[in-house]
């Protein structure tokens, strides 16, 4: 019976007992990209743990200050500057972001839209702290869809950026946490790290193992704030979960969250959780995201364009959907006997 602790919060559940009486295991927590960044190093000296925390908290304050798509940084100068049809210089940053998300609102079908930052506006998810609200009016929705804004309205030369449509607002929210992990697992791998976790807020990368032994990964219930499932993984895997739990507001008695569908310009509401298992931390992001959005009729075949086989969705009903390849990884909790368990193939 595998002993969980603290998992409301991290998610993490790496023999917790062990963590805080074991010498070889080091564990900082700090907070970036507005959720709980908990670092778990296993087997390394005091000093080199010491040097990696710091690397660690320098990189993700960096890339939240440049990546905020609203507040003074980078990204919200490129912003300011898209809205009124300025063209700006970019940094190599901001490069990759638009890049990498071209290639995944290509491969996503569309449903993963990092265009679409002038609508999470519209929803008010911009704000730090959400306030129950009125959803926009049905004209304000129809007005935002009739503006069209996609990523091939913004041009790139070089490093010069510019759109067509002043519309065009980036908002790279549904996967700059699992690309900005990537870049803190490669910056830790590079001072000689072998065996850690870089986990935000329960979405994580894993490198290596504890002492021989797979990491225990708790994956969230998505409503009643325990764990559904745990999953052991060792070597290089990322799990990365979408929820319509993690940010939204309850409006006369109705649940509005921030994972939009760009057809409609609403929540997406098919699944209350997405959870990916891959190894590489951007994809995994940006396809919990892209599958959050496609919903039942479109998962499958989303998932099979963006190369992803591990992935398990919780119904609007609360019944799991779990591919037969991260099935055979995971355990279910006693108290998910309860839930139905589909074991749905991708083909
Ligand atoms: P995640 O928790 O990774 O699913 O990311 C959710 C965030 O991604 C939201 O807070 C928005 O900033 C952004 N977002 C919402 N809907 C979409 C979408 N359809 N495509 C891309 N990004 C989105
Ligand atoms: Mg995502």
């Amino acid at each position: 019976m595998i002993k969980y602790c603290g998992v409301a919060v991290l998610l993490l559940l790496a023999a917790c007992d062990n963590i805080a009486h074991d010498q070889k295991v080091h564990k900082e927590e700090f907070l970036a990209f507005g959720t709980l960044v908990n670092l778990v190093i296993y087997g390394e000296s005091e000093q080199q743990a010491h040097t990696a925390v710091k690397f660690a908290i320098a990189d993700f304050m960096q890339m939240h200050q440049a990546w905020h798509p609203w507040q003074q940084g980078a990204l919200g100068d490129v912003n300011r500057a898209l809205a009124t049809g300025k063209s700006i210089k970019i940094d190599v940053s901001i490069s990759e972001l638009v890049s990498k998300s071209r290639m995944y609102y290509e491969t996503s079908k569309g449903f993963f839209n990092p265009a679409i930052g002038g609508l999470v506006k519209l929803w008010g998810f911009e704000e730090s702290e959400l306030i129950a609200r009125a959803p926009p009016s049905h004209k304000a929705l129809k007005q935002y869809l009739q503006s069209n804004p996609q990523l091939a309205d913004v041009e790139q030369d070089d490093l010069i950026l510019r759109s067509r449509n002043p519309a065009v607002l980036l908002d790279f929210g549904g996967f700059a946490k699992g690309f900005g992990i990537g870049k803190v697992v490669d910056h830790l791998k590079k001072i000689g790290l072998r065996n850690f976790i870089v986990n935000a807020g329960g979405d994580l990368q894993v490198v290596g193992s504890k002492g021989g032994e797979p990491w225990l990964i708790g994956i969230r219930h998505p409503r009643d704030n325990g764990i559904l499932a745990s999953i052991k993984i060792s070597g290089e895997d990322s799990v990365f979960t979408s929820g319509d739990y993690e940010r939204y507001f309850i409006f006369e008695g109705k649940r509005y969250h921030h994972i939009l569908d760009p057809r409609t310009g609403t929540p997406a509401n098919d699944f209350q959780s997405v959870t990916i298992v891959h190894p590489e931390a951007a994809l995994a992001d940006a396809a919990a995201t892209a599958l959050f959005v496609a919903g039942k009729d479109a998962w499958k075949a989303v998932a099979q364009s963006m190369g992803i086989q591990q992935v398990m969705l919780v119904e609007r009903n609360g019944d799991v959907l779990i591919t037969p390849q991260l099935h055979q990884r995971v355990e279910f909790t006693k108290d998910s006997n309860k839930q139905v368990i589909n074991i749905v193939s991708l083909q």
